[in-house]
Formats: C-alpha cells, sequence, structure tokens
C-alpha cells in the first residue's frame, strides 16, 4: 500500500496518476463509477504488470507493458468490470514473466489468476506443427471460456491489439495470424454479438491478406463522404420532423460499412466501387421498444420498403442476443438506404455483444445473468462437441471448430412450432441432429412444409421440418459432405469411426486365428491376452483392429511372441527405397516444373508431402536454396513456413496429352482372383500399369501399383471403382 502511494506520488508531475492510466479509469466512467476500491484494485494491477514486464519490449521497440495498458484501454472503453480490467494489464504475465498462477492469485484474487490462465498459452508442450499448437491452445482457451466468458473477451481484446500493432512483425508472420483471426477470432467475435471488435478486426485482416484492394478503398471512400454526408441529411429531413411531431426523442447516426463488407459486396456482385450503393447505413436509436415498431411505420410511410430486405430481429433476436429492425427502403434519387431502428440497449448489445452485459450489470443483474448462461450453453455445447472429438487430428478440430461459427443463421421450426436456429445451407439432416443425435442417426426422409424433401437440400428461414426416422437407417460417409453443423459432422463421424473399429476388429481376429493356425499356435493365444500390454496398446481390442485396419502386420505382432516362427529375414528393399526411386522417375517424366515461365531453377520438392506431376502445386523462394515445391493443400504450406521464405505460382511443365506416374498402395482380404480383378479394374480405364506387385500378410493383402494416369480426376474415378470391388479394404495414393 505504501509503495503504491510513493510510484503514485513518483510517476505524475501534480496529478493523480500517470496518463494512460486515468485514461482507463476514465474510459470505465470515472472515479464514482469504478468506487475507491476497484479503481485500488486496478491501480495495483498496473504497477504488478508494470514491474513484471520491466525491461521487455515489443518488436516496435516500445516497452511491453504498452501492450497490456492498450489491451485493458480497449475493454475499459467497453465498460468491464474492475476484475477484467485488472486480468488485462496482467494478461501475459504468466505466459512472459517469472510470474506463477500462484503469484497473481496471492497477489491478487483466484478470480483474476483463473482470467489469466485462461488466455495464456501452453509453453511447455512440443508440438509437431504449428497447427496442433493451435488446436491445443484453442481447446485449453474454448474450455476456461465454458466457465468465465470474460477469458475470450481477453482474448479478442489482446488480439485486437496484436492486429493493429502487426506492421512491425515480418509478412508472413502477418498473414498467418491475419488468417488465423479471420478463421477463427472474427468469427467467434460475431457469434457473440461483439460486433464493434469484429469489425475492426475485419478490416485490420482485409489490410493485410488483401492489400492492393485496401489501399484502392482507402482512396476512394473519402471521395464518396461528402456526397454521403449530404445525401444522409436529404434522406433523414422528413424522417426528423416527423418524428419530432410525434414526441419521439432519438439518436441518429450514420456510416459506411466496414471496408472488408464493401469489398466483399464489390467481390459477390462483381461491381466496382461507383456501382456499389449499398455501403452505408442509417441508425435510428430510441428509448422504448414500441417507438421502435413507430418509427418504422414513419419510414415506410415515406420511403417504399424493399420487401425481402425487411428483418425484424426484435420479435425474434439473433442467436448471438443481437437485436434490431432492419429494413431497406428506396431513398431520395433511387438509392436503396438500409435502415437500423432499435433502443439504445439493443444497440450496445449490437456493439459489444456478450460484453455489454456487464454495462448493465447493476440495473438488472438477474435478466443479464441469464444472458450470459444462454451464450456459456452454446460454448459449453461447442467445447463438449469439441472435447468428445479428442482423437481427431488438429486439422479436423479446427475445422470442426470453424463450422459452428458461421456467419448467417436461419429460423426453422419443429412442427410443433418450436423454433430452431441452424447455420446458414443447413440440411434436414443438420435439423435432425439438432433435436437428437439418434433422430439424427436414423433419419431417412425429411418433410419441408409438408412436401418431402432430400436429405441434402438446403432449408430456409421459416421452413417447417418433420424428420422421419427408420430404425433401420444407418448414417453413411456421404453424409459428411452435405451437413454444416459441427453437432451433425461429429455424430456422424463418431458413428462411422465405431463401424469402422468394429470391423478392423472383426477382421482382426480372423487374421489372426489363421495365422496361429498357420504356425500351429493356436491353442496358445489365450495365454497371449496380455500382450497387448506389452506391446503399449490401450487395449486388447486396439491391438486387433490394428491389425484389422492394415496399421499393423499379424507378423510384426505375433512376432513379438514366437520369434522363431518369424526369424527367416525378409529380403524385400524397403518401402521407402521404392517410394524414393518412384518419385524420381515420376517427377523425370515431365520436363519438371514451370516458374512463371522460368525454367531451369534451383527446384526440389518437399518432403512432407511428396507433390507429383499433375497434384496442384506451389513452390517457396528459400534465400540459398531456390525453390521447394509442395502439395497446395500440404500442411507445412501456410502453417510451418519459414520467415524468410515467399510463395510462387508454379506448375507442371507437362504437355495436356501427358501421362504421370501414380502409385497406388490397396489393401485388400485376401481372396481368389484378387488380382486378377485388380488389374481388369485398372484396364477397364485404358490405363496402363507399369508396375504390380502383391504382398500377402496373413489374410491381408499390400498391393503396390504404379500406373499411368490421365490426371487426377481420371484417379479419383479408379479409386472409387476400386475400393468398390469385393475385400477391398483401402485405396491410397503414396
Ligand atoms: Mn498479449
Amino acid at each position: 500500500m505504501a509503495a503504491a502511494i510513493l510510484d503514485r506520488i513518483l510517476n505524475t508531475d501534480g496529478a493523480k496518476y500517470p496518463t494512460d492510466f486515468q485514461e482507463i479509469i476514465d474510459l470505465m466512467g470515472g472515479s464514482n463509477a469504478v468506487g475507491p476500491s476497484g479503481e485500488d484494485f486496478v491501480w495495483r494491477a498496473y504497477n504488478f504488470g508494470k514491474k513484471a514486464h520491466q525491461g521487455q519490449l515489443r518488436k516496435s521497440g516500445e516497452p511491453y507493458f504498452t501492450h497490456c495498458v492498450e489491451v485493458a484501454t480497449i475493454l475499459a472503453d467497453m465498460k468491464l468490470d474492475p476484475v477484467t480490467i485488472s486480468a488485462a494489464l496482467l494478461h501475459d504475465v504468466i505466459e512472459d514473466t517469472g510470474y506463477t498462477h500462484k503469484d497473481v492469485e496471492q497477489e491478487f484474487s483466484e478470480e483474476v489468476a483463473t482470467l489469466v490462465d485462461g488466455v495464456t498459452k501452453l509453453s511447455d508442450i512440443k508440438f509437431r506443427s504449428e497447427e496442433d499448437k493451435q488446436a491445443v491452445n484453442f481447446r485449453k482457451m474454448l474450455l476456461s471460456v465454458a466457465d468465465d466468458i470474460r477469458v475470450i473477451i481477453i482474448k479478442f481484446a489482446d488480439r485486437l491489439h496484436n492486429m493493429r500493432t502487426l506492421k512491425h512483425l515480418p509478412a508472413v508472420k502477418q498473414r498467418r495470424i491475419a488468417r488465423e483471426t479471420r478463421d477463427v477470432y472474427a468469427p467467434l467475435a460475431h457469434r457473440l454479438g461483439m460486433y464493434r471488435i469484429k469489425s475492426e478486426m475485419e478490416d485490420l485482416i482485409f489490410d493485410i491478406l488483401e492489400p492492393k484492394a485496401s489501399q484502392e478503398l482507402h482512396k476512394l471512400i473519402p471521395k464518396r463522404q461528402a456526397f454521403f454526408e449530404k445525401y444522409v441529411q436529404k434522406f433523414l429531413e422528413p424522417v426528423k420532423e416527423k418524428m419530432g411531431d410525434a414526441g419521439f426523442e432519438a439518436i441518429y447516426k450514420s456510416r459506411f460499412k466496414t471496408h472488408y463488407s464493401i469489398f466483399r459486396k464489390m467481390r459477390d456482385q462483381n461491381r466496382p466501387f461507383e456501382d456499389v450503393f449499398d455501403i452505408y447505413a442509417v441508425r435510428i436509436v430510441v428509448e422504448r421498444v414500441e417507438e421502435c415498431y413507430s418509427v418504422l411505420g414513419l419510414i415506410h410511410a415515406f420511403y417504399t420498403p424493399i420487401q425481402e430486405r425487411f428483418k425484424d430481429f426484435i420479435a425474434q433476436p439473433k442467436s448471438n442476443g443481437y437485436q434490431s429492425i432492419q429494413t431497406t427502403v428506396v431513398g431520395p434519387d433511387g438509392f436503396p438506404v438500409e435502415v437500423q431502428i432499435r433502443t439504445k440497449e439493443m444497440d450496445d448489445t449490437a456493439e459489444e455483444g456478450v460484453a455489454a452485459h456487464w454495462q448493465y450489470k447493476e440495473q438488472d443483474s438477474k435478466s443479464s445473468q441469464e444472458d450470459i448462461d444462454q451464450q456459456v450453453t452454446w460454448l459449453r455445447n461447442l467445447v463438449d462437441i469439441l472435447q468428445t472429438e479428442d482423437k481427431t487430428t488438429s486439422h479436423q478440430f479446427m475445422d470442426l471448430l470453424k463450422i459452428d461459427l458461421y456467419k448467417d443463421e436461419i429460423f426453422v421450426y419443429t412442427p410443433k412450432g418450436e423454433v430452431r436456429i441452424l447455420p446458414l445451407g443447413a440440411t434436414p439432416l443438420d435439423f435432425a441432429f439438432d433435436v437428437h443425435s439418434q433422430v439424427g442417426l436414423h433419419c431417412i426422409g425429411a418433410k419441408v412444409n409438408s412436401r418431402i424433401k432430400p436429405l441434402n437440400s438446403e432449408l430456409e428461414s421459416g421452413d417447417k421440418v418433420e424428420i422421419i426416422t427408420s430404425d433401420s437407417q444407418k448414417p453413411n460417409s456421404s453424409w459428411l459432405k452435405f451437413v454444416k453443423t459441427s453437432k451433425a459432422k461429429s455424430n456422424i463421424r463418431k458413428w462411422i469411426k465405431g463401424q469402422e473399429f468394429e470391423q478392423s476388429v472383426r477382421l482382426g481376429k480372423d487374421i489372426i486365428e489363421r495365422e496361429l493356425r498357420k504356425i500351429k499356435k493356436a491353442k496358445e493365444w489365450k495365454h497371449l491376452k496380455d500382450a497387448y500390454i506389452t506391446l503399449k496398446f490401450e487395449s486388447e481390442e486396439k491391438m486387433i483392429a490394428s491389425i484389422g485396419s492394415g496399421h499393423r502386420t499379424v507378423s510384426s505382432i505375433l512376432g513379438k511372441f514366437f520369434p522363431e516362427e518369424y526369424s527367416k529375414p525378409r529380403k524385400e528393399k524397403s518401402e521407402s527405397y521404392y517410394a524414393e526411386s518412384f518419385l524420381n522417375r515420376a517427377r523425370r517424366n515431365t520436363k519438371g516444373v514451370s516458374i512463371q515461365g522460368i525454367d531451369n531453377m534451383m527446384i526440389s520438392f518437399g518432403k512432407c508431402c511428396n507433390p507429383i506431376p499433375g497434384d496442384p502445386i506451389l513452390g517457396f523462394i528459400t534465400r540459398g536454396r531456390g525453390i521447394t515445391v509442395h502439395h497446395k493443400d500440404c500442411d507445412t504450406v501456410g502453417t510451418n513456413l519459414p520467415e524468410e521464405e515467399r510463395i510462387i505460382d508454379v506448375d507442371w511443365a507437362a504437355a495436356r496429352s501427358q501421362k504421370f506416374l501414380v502409385r497406388l498402395k490397396i489393401l485388400a482380404q485376401e481372396r481368389k482372383h484378387l488380382v486378377r480383378d485388380v488389374t481388369e479394374t485398372i484396364s477397364a480405364y485404358d490405363i496402363n500399369i507399369d508396375t504390380l506387385s502383391m504382398k500377402v500378410d496373413g489374410d491381408v493383402v499390400t498391393g503396390l501399383v504404379i500406373i499411368e494416369v490421365e490426371g487426377v480426376k481420371q484417379l479419383d474415378r479408379l479409386k472409387g471403382k476400386l475400393l468398390a470391388s469385393e475385400g477391398v479394404i483401402s485405396v491410397e495414393r503414396e
């Protein structure tokens, strides 16, 4: 306490606090609003953070702590509580200084420590890839968010300030962070109704990912500004007059939409800037809900509404709490004008989303707690889905996370008239899974507005949906291609995985039994029940399944227990030898790759994805090492790029008629005529077989085929056909 007072004296020229701290208090509503204990709490956090980050610098050269102050300032502007502001000032203390969770808890409170912990990335784990790291950290953050939603509000402010100051980082890192913000943070902010943060993020993302278009808009928009201001005045003049007559008090706001959304309109409508009119909105904020409708009537009396653009989100709020009336009318000179009508509280919620609840905490604490709970339920469900997907790859995890953050929503109804909110583009199957996972899994059809519709048709707002189920119905993997919600996707995937596992177990058991008979050890299996422990499998079933699925060979398992039966050395060359020589041959057959017209550059191929002719590719320029060519879908692209690398367009320098060598690995259950059927299937496509080898291992045949195909399309058709043949388990390109 004495130290705090001393700091206060030393840090000031007569003023009570340093200016940056004073600004935080002012934004929070001034000393009166914060209260003496709140003010002192935040002040202690300020000093603690400042000391903890002493000597650390940001990439911009500024003291590190300025970042923490900025983050707190963003949140103070949103009127968050002293605990959140303090946590914001301390948000990097656990991650970047020597202090621990315990220290923060002892110095401040459990609440502050938990918030800071929630935004702290895991640091003591080694990650295989950038994507793994991203997935693990999002999972951790979302888990803490389910307990206290303020974690994500702090994280948004943190990310927003990092985006504002991104220009100090190398270009590749800028793009990576911008992409992550675009894919996860901005949609999450949208989902939580935090439009102000989302809009600023989107404009910053736009500046980095579309620099040309952004510079152009920065030049063009000010030119329209004067016209726009005059026009809005003209538009509002008669409305204001009538409003005054009727005795309504209102706040009028008008502004351009964000640069990013203007850009999207230009791109989607394929129009130049001059031809896009729908780029600003007029907002009328009134006192009471009833007045919103009176104002609406007034506007429509003056200007003709465009029917399909009218939306009443007051009667039917969006799931993120957004409430407003939206109408687009034909204004003077025939230009369309979007008008938003709402109350003050709705306006705050529309701007700050879930964060606005803290502003209304005192006035109406019960209802705002319910609102927060509702948001948290949604997040908890998301976390639940993400949790059950524990075994998914990081890539699938990020995919699932992205799906549920989809932009627009539709409102559909159950036969009983209950409303269900689904993402735009959702299908009857999504609806079925939304009702219950069992309804989804057994869904065979749907009636939309009393008419039978295919399961993959798109639902529209207002549709009444009735699901038809059958006990004998089972999901199939084609469902995954059209469902839009994480809930549906995750349930279908879980079911398929379970099925695959069951089949693998059945097949694996069969293979083991035959093999044991072959080596005359059939009776010994029961003594090997615990073999899985020695072999480090989680269970006996999983060990057996690994054989059925082809991940392990039966000899690699039984060889451990009957070494004498498997002691004969195998003379085959290693698989990697085959792979290497094949790739080299495939590449020699084309003229190589051409790089924006230039041949003969130093070229190497990414070992991570082994691209072959016909694959979509791109190149990275590496200083001093020429160009590395990767598959466009390679995980390395966009995640693991060393900073000095630059992306460049490359193409296979191949003639149209040229054929490409492809190596397929076919896994099948041993049966009569398998080889004949495989070769016949391939020949039926008029495809030459270069090499074919089959290796029988117990009951499973591993086939390696090198073929000449015209392209990826032909290959995909062939793969489908091969997969459909009897006994074929998998067909994979190597
Ligand atoms: Mn930070």
